[in-house]
């Protein structure tokens, strides 16, 4: 087996200016990107002999879980909007009195529900696809708002393989640090720098703007990350002796972010973040909305304190 066209597509279609090099990088350390038969649970991960394997049934969660993050949108965006445009506070004990708040969470936890059923379903074919949202053998649709959300997932599954493309290239030179807590944050380094620092030739050869390019791929590192989180489950997201813990991942994500503090970016990570920490019932401190940068780092602190 080998590398699968599909992830060959993948790297060309979300980093184009950057897929040869991949293709180059994984020929180098024998690399491989192989599809293996369906299994339970999220299985995306370098495996012996070089090889980065995944099941169907995965990368079909983080379809799904797209369409959590364009819920997490519908829960929370124009509300911070209209928050920060009254710098007024974001309570949540006051947006949850508001009418319709508690079906818009609901549909968020029902799409989670629906990413976990496929993940524990005892086949692949056994679970029932939820109504509403297309299936990923349909390719992109047609409207923006689920088109946006393809992409977003397309880069999103990137950046997990390029992390994973990371520890094989680590395993291959054996330099990998010797705490694999900070293997982890190298692997997520390496897979967010693959996927930012060529933006600018990129732009230059589309003839998109080379901000808006950023913006849409941060956003899909944002949607990994929103991903990891919820792969790791609740009881975890503190670390663990190999891995490290969320906030951490999280900060060191958004850390360095050349975006202004008004950016989509940041509103998309804050509304996730948001609908995932109240999700786990972590405590949201209420705090006044600045801009949605300070919105997303105060989330995080608040990850980092209420777990
Ligand atoms: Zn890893």
């Amino acid at each position: 087996m080998e590398t699968t066209d599909i992830v060959r597509k993948l790297f060309d279609g979300v980093v184009p200016e950057r897929a040869s090099e991949i293709e180059s990088i994984a020929n180098d350390y024998e690399a491989q990107f192989r599809l293996i038969g369906d299994r339970e649970g999220f299985n995306l991960d370098a495996g012996g002999f070089s090889a980065i394997q995944y099941t169907s049934r995965s990368t079909r969660q983080m379809w799904l879980f797209g369409y959590a993050g364009r819920q997490a949108l519908h829960c929370y965006a124009s509300l911070i909007v209209l928050l920060k445009s009254w710098g007024a506070t974001l309570d949540i004990n006051e947006i949850n009195k508001i009418p319709d708040q508690a079906a818009e969470d609901e549909a968020f936890k029902s799409i989670l529900d629906a990413v976990k059923d496929l993940s524990t379903a005892f086949h692949e074919d056994d679970f029932e696809w939820p109504v509403g949202i297309p299936e990923p053998e349909k390719g992109r649709p047609s409207d923006a708002e689920r088109a946006a959300v393809y992409d977003l997932t397309c880069m999103a599954t990137a950046y997990v393989f390029l992390h994973e493309l990371k520890h094989v290239i680590f395993s291959a030179e054996g330099n990998a640090p010797e705490d694999p807590r900070d293997e982890e944050y190298r692997c997520d380094q390496f897979a967010k720098d693959m996927m930012i620092t060529r933006i600018d030739q990129y732009a230059a050869s589309s003839g998109y703007p080379p901000e808006k390019v950023r913006m849409k791929r941060m956003m899909g590192i944002a949607l990994a990350s929103a991903f990891i989180l919820f792969a790791t489950g609740r009881s975890r997201l503190a670390g663990s002796a190999t891995h490290p813990p969320i906030y951490g991942r999280w900060s060191a994500t958004v850390k360095d972010v050349n975006l202004p503090e008004d950016d989509w970016f940041w509103l998309y990570f804050s509304s996730f973040a948001l609908a995932l920490l109240k999700y786990y019932s972590i405590n949201i401190q209420p705090k006044v909305v600045k801009d949605y940068k300070s919105l997303c780092l105060d989330l995080i602190a608040d990850l980092e304190n209420g777990i």
